[in-house]
């Protein structure tokens, strides 16, 4: 498919998070119906759509059918079964592609796809036996990290190791699963790009956005990233070659080290839109769920261009939660504050909740902003 779809089309998502919940936001303001597939009753997209189906993801039949009543199918989590698309493409165009999902689903897999395009990637091997944890100290010796290959996120799934020594009783807490183990890249900083590409070939791509973790989750995204000029026009060339590379039509993030030398090492990809592009919905023309629209519904993606000289967001974990709800009013009386929050109504420490944004022209008085904001949360 090839022509626009329609306005007062319905776009269909796989998963109900939310993220799908900001996409159908996005959508609507465009003139989209939206209906998500979701397990979960009370999924933080449900309130936000037009339709939504309560069923197991593997449920290739009521899938189909929602296929069928959709005029495109995205996803907005990545554990969707390749099952699931094929079903779905069966139906409807599914956009990115089952193809890349499965790819991404997968950390080597991923790897090896990178290194297939001559794109850098952190020293890694693959652990699928003893004999590969064995023979792992002669490909990474020193301090690295094991992760499984499939299903981790936000640090699920990983064990830091001292050496390759440490390997075998990392493995065995790990369940002896698939894994890789990546050597410890001595990074500068984090950043991502995230882009859209269309079906057409066009694609734009916002500039990098800095990221500081805290306990392997996602804290605090900046944004202009300070990196040297040479790093940030090389991790835009990057994400171009894995979107032109891996033939990716909507919106992916693309995570990256930068190291001491200006370099880049690609961490991981996300074949969707990302927690560190949550401050574009309040820092650029176009969110990054409007570019979602616009990429997988074959309109123009429109310009990627902030509204602001600095912008920063700070994640809300459900730890927040401890003492009760959190006293709200406190950062909606803040100046310039503005309070993202999923409806999500189980708050587990941990857990995304919501996100505060912040937008102006300093970014070093709007990270003290926001993470000042976000402490008068705290009771
Ligand atoms: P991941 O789940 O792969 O995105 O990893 C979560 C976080 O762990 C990353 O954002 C980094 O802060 C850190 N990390 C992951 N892999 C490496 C690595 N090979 N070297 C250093 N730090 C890493």
């Amino acid at each position: 498919m090839t022509q626009p779809v329609p306005r007062g089309s319905t776009l269909g998502v796989l998963g109900g998070g939310q993220l799908g919940r900001m996409f159908a936001l996005a959508a609507h303001r465009l003139g989209f119906r939206v209906a998500v597939f979701t397990d979960a009753e009370d999924a933080p997209a449900s309130l936000a759509v037009d339709r939504h189906v309560i069923a197991p993801l593997d449920d290739l039949d009521r899938v189909a059918e929602f296929a069928r009543s959709v005029s495109v199918v995205t996803f907005e989590f990545e554990n969707v079964p390749s099952a699931t698309t094929e079903a779905a493409a069966k139906f409807a165009p599914v956009r990115p592609s089952g193809s890349l999902l499965h790819t991404s689903q997968n950390r080597s897999r991923e790897k090896g796809a990178m290194r297939a395009l001559g794109l850098p990637v952190a020293t890694y091997v693959d652990i699928l036996s003893e004999d590969d944890v064995a023979r792992a100290p002669e490909i990474v010796p020193g301090a690295g990290i094991l992760k499984t290959a499939a299903w981790g996120y936000d640090g699920h799934g990983q064990r830091r190791v001292a050496s390759a020594a440490e390997v075998a009783d990392a493995w065995r807490e790990l369940d002896c699963q698939p894994a890789v183990l990546e050597g410890l890249v001595p990074f500068e900083c984090e950043v991502s790009v995230v882009g859209a590409r269309g079906h057409d070939g066009e694609a734009v791509f916002y500039d990098p956005f800095e990221n500081r973790h805290a306990n392997q989750i996602l804290d605090l995204t900046l944004w202009p990233a300070r990196v040297p000029e040479d790093a940030r026009a090389r991790a835009l060339e990057v994400a171009r070659a894995v979107f032109e590379g891996l033939d990716i039509v909507g919106v992916a993030c693309i995570e990256m080290f930068v190291l001491p030398d200006g370099e880049i090492v690609i961490n991981e990809i996300a074949p969707r839109p990302h927690n560190s592009g949550h401050l574009t919905i309040d820092a650029h023309v176009i969110s990054q769920f409007e570019l979602q629209v616009r990429a997988i519904a074959g309109l123009p993606l429109g310009s990627v261009e902030p509204v602001a000289p600095a912008a920063c967001m700070a994640n809300l974990l459900g730890d927040l939660w401890s003492g009760g709800e959190p006293p709200w009013d406190r950062v909606l009386a803040e100046p310039r504050v503005r309070l993202h929050l999923y409806g999500k109504t189980d708050a587990r420490p941990g857990r995304k909740m919501g996100h505060l944004t912040v937008v102006g022209e300093d970014r070093d008085a709007l990270e003290q902003r926001i993470v000042r904001a976000r402490a008068m949360l705290q009771t």
